[in-house]
């Protein structure tokens, strides 16, 4: 039996997107691959609300955060972080030997415009990492009232980590000034993991230029040049398994409409909220809590573990808390082709267990 998932990523697939990831190979050099990546860009440049160029990476998520972070940062990154992901870039640039400082907020709390005014207003940074929405706690930050403050600063490269969002809220890359929008595919996108897809501005390929010592493979003033020189192609063997499912899934996305994706994802999250707040209560605080995830303080003391393992039994899988949070929180992702009927029948479950 298919236990369905309602975990912050890998989501549930399509099984006629499944189906495309089976599609009989192409050769990476040829003029079939060049218009399946342009069609592919076209497409994302949509849902990201962007004209600037797309780059995909045959890597998850974390390949173009590392990628962003190395090729990106000249003198020194500002990484802000509302959980486990956002602590992810400080660690990725330590990796690296890219100087960076770690800004952390109060457990449950946002990063805040003064946050960032703070930090940036010291000179001491060219690049600033955020957190769109923290899958490990629930948080969607307020990345429009965070972007005003990142634009009085020219100089600085803004990185917004997008990965547990894009598809499933509205995010507007170019409005907002985000100079690299990062994603990847298991998550809102609704396809299987291993591909990771980010935009590019001008004013990051110029500080990649910049930068000595980019690294090789997920170099993105490389990846960038190779598709300006080859037409839409790879600079090495792309994942085409998830071109061909990803090309068809974003023709499925803007089939639904997507104002009416962003809505159905917003409709889950209220009615999420609402058993929650019934039931238990929200960990963040409302106002920043997520449109594609919830994460419910587990106030009655339940073991999640055991929840989890009566909730397997019926078919359905939610998400323990994340790290120290593990018993602390449980997390329900309401993301990617997930509907309300869908979600309602696993809060009754639920109900049904706890009951
Ligand atoms: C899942 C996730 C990541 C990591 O992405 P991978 O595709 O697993 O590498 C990074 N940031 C956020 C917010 C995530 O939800």
């Amino acid at each position: 039996m298919h236990t369905k998932l309602f975990i912050p990523g890998p989501v549930d697939v399509a099984p006629d997107v499944l189906e495309k990831m089976g599609t009989p190979m192409i050769g990476h050099r040829t003029k079939a691959a060049s218009n399946l990546q342009r069609s592919i860009s076209e497409k994302m440049q949509k849902v990201m609300f962007t004209n600037r160029p797309i780059l995909l990476s045959t890597s998850s998520g974390t390949g173009l955060m590392e990628g962003s972070i190395r090729s990106c940062t000249r003198k020194r990154a500002a990484v802000f972080s509302v959980g486990a992901f956002g602590k992810r870039w400080h660690e990725i640039a330590e990796a690296n030997g890219v100087p960076a400082d770690l800004f952390e907020s109060e457990t449950g709390a946002p990063t805040t415009p003064e946050m960032v005014e703070d930090a940036l207003a010291t000179g001491k940074y060219d690049l600033v990492t955020i957190t769109h929405n923290e899958t490990s706690t629930g948080i969607m930050n307020p990345v429009e009232a965070i972007a005003e403050v990142i634009k009085k600063y020219p100089d600085v490269v803004f990185a917004l980590d997008t990965v547990s969002s894009m598809a499933g809220t509205k995010i507007e890359v170019d409005r907002l000034g985000v100079d690299l929008c990062i994603t990847s595919t298991q998550k809102a996108l609704g396809l299987p993991p291993g591909l990771a897809i980010c935009s590019i501005s001008e004013k990051a390929i110029e500080a990649a230029r910049q930068v000595p010592n980019r690294g090789y493979y997920l170099d993105l003033l490389t990846l960038y040049e190779y598709i300006q020189k080859k037409d839409h192609q790879y600079p090495s063997t792309p994942s085409l398994s998830h071109m061909f499912a990803l090309n068809y899934q974003l023709d499925r996305i803007l089939e639904e409409g997507l104002e009416n994706r962003f809505q159905r994802h917003l409709k889950m999250a209220q009615y999420t909220r609402r058993w929650a707040k019934e039931q238990f209560e929200l960990f963040p605080k409302e106002a920043y809590a997520s449109n594609t995830l919830t994460t419910v303080k587990n106030t009655k003391g339940l073991s999640v573990a055991d929840l989890n393992k009566k909730l397997g039994k019926r078919g359905y899988s939610i998400s323990n808390g994340y790290g120290s949070l593990k018993e602390k929180t449980f997390r329900i992702a309401h993301m990617a082709d997930t509907t309300l009927e869908e979600l309602k029948t696993l809060l009754k479950e639920i109900d049904d267990i706890i009951k």
